[in-house]
């Protein structure tokens, strides 16, 4: 029978940059509260992470002066020298400004991930969920994107070291998972696979097809760049195309999944224009493919979101719903446009500068139509039959 968990370290709601930052934890609070209004979430799957990732583990992924950087500018009032080391290893003002604290907080969500991975190792569920995670930006020498420690990283480092176990890692965020592909751009046991917006407008700029990976991990690596105003119709041929093709390649022990829900059109950061119908799917094909291929080991991981109040509940409440099989999803399939709860709904509105959804999935019948539809889904299309001559 199939399990699943739900990670949440209290501490990674003070992973927070400031207050006008748009990384804004409040939607692992706002996504929390709408399960439990649908009562799709119980106590006894809830899960905190007991431990932290030891130096040991973080050094697999981190050069041991940037932890020191971290932690040093993490306390209240950091030393001078500190603070002049904060722009060479990613963290002064911009994206990811050091606060204190943050040792402690990135620590948490890292070990949030970990333990979910080790969780699924170790056969205690099937699946886990920490949506705290996704800091796939995060470098071994510099925090940058908003993440300090990459927690995907993390898991996927722990996973080979303690189980020796084949990882597909698949990156569904609208930016290129350029941190966690750089980390394990040579390791034949590690495959990568991002789906994002073309780095050719967007953060971080790289992600292009033609990244494959290097040395022994050489075709170990797969980029699907789409291009801007992309809708849920080319998204999801192309996710699902290449995943199946990436299936067949990688044979992996765990999936490790990154929901990253910035591709939605009201999404403030980005340029593609999907809907809810992606984040009803995507994680569908891959909890598939996880029964399929890896007797369901799958964790799953969150990441960017920034409208946290239209966008994140909905897709990341979606993706819990997939992977606890919860009969809610099938109500939604049959009748997209399902209510959400009146007492989420009224509870949140008073706090949400913007007018809230009132349905599960977006009704797209009433958006603009993007002229160059056609257009995009052939080049899209372009780009999958490329990355599909490197996955022969
Ligand atoms: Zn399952
Ligand atoms: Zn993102």
């Amino acid at each position: 029978m199939d399990k699943a968990a739900y990670m949440y370290h209290p501490d990674s709601l003070k992973y927070v940059f400031h207050q006008n930052h748009p990384f804004d934890q409040r939607r692992l609070t706002l996504t929390r509260d709408l399960l439990q209004q649908v009562d799709a979430l119980s106590i006894d799957q809830i899960f905190v992470p007991t431990e932290l990732p030891d130096h040991h583990l973080l050094q697999q992924v981190h050069i041991p002066e940037y932890i020191d950087v971290v932690k040093q500018l993490s306390v209240e009032h950091p030393a001078t020298k500190a603070m002049d080391h904060a722009a060479q290893y990613g963290l002064h003002q911009g994206d990811t400004p050091y606060f204190a604290g943050m040792h402690q907080s990135a620590l948490s969500i890292a070990a949030g991930s970990v333990t979910a991975a080790q969780m699924v190792m170790e056969g205690q569920t099937t699946h886990a969920l920490h949506l705290g995670g996704g800091l796939h930006h995060a470098m071994p020498q510099k925090g940058a994107g908003f993440c300090i420690y990459n927690d995907a990283a993390l898991a996927i480092a722990h996973v080979r070291e303690a189980y020796g176990a084949r990882v597909l890692y698949i990156d569904t965020d609208v930016h290129h998972g350029d941190g966690v592909e750089m980390c394990f751009y040579t390791d034949p046991d590690v495959f990568t696979y991002s789906i994002h917006e073309t780095g050719k407008y967007l953060f971080p700029g790289t992600g292009r097809v033609e990244e494959r990976g290097a040395g022994e991990g050489f075709g170990f690596t797969v980029n699907l760049p789409l291009e801007p105003y992309t809708e849920d119709d080319s998204w999801l041929e192309c996710f699902e195309t290449t995943l199946h093709q990436v299936l067949e390649r990688a044979r992996p022990d765990l999936i490790i999944s990154q929901h990253g829900c910035d591709a939605h059109a009201l999404d403030p950061l980005s340029h593609l224009h999907c809907s809810m119908q992606i984040y009803r799917e995507m994680p569908r094909m891959i909890h598939e493919a996880a029964h399929q291929w890896c007797e369901g080991r799958w964790v799953a991981l969150g990441g960017g979101g920034y409208d946290i109040w239209r966008v994140v509940p909905r897709a990341w409440s979606l993706l819990w719903l997939e992977m606890s099989n919860h009969p809610l999803l099938q109500q939604i399939d049959q009748e997209p446009l399902l209510s959400l709860p009146e007492v989420w709904l009224e509870r949140w509105q008073v706090e949400s500068p913007v007018d809230l959804p009132r349905t599960w999935l977006d009704d797209v019948t009433r958006w603009e139509p993007i002229p160059r539809r056609d257009e995009i889904t052939l080049s899209n299309r372009k780009i999958c039959e490329i990355a599909a001559t490197y996955l022969k």
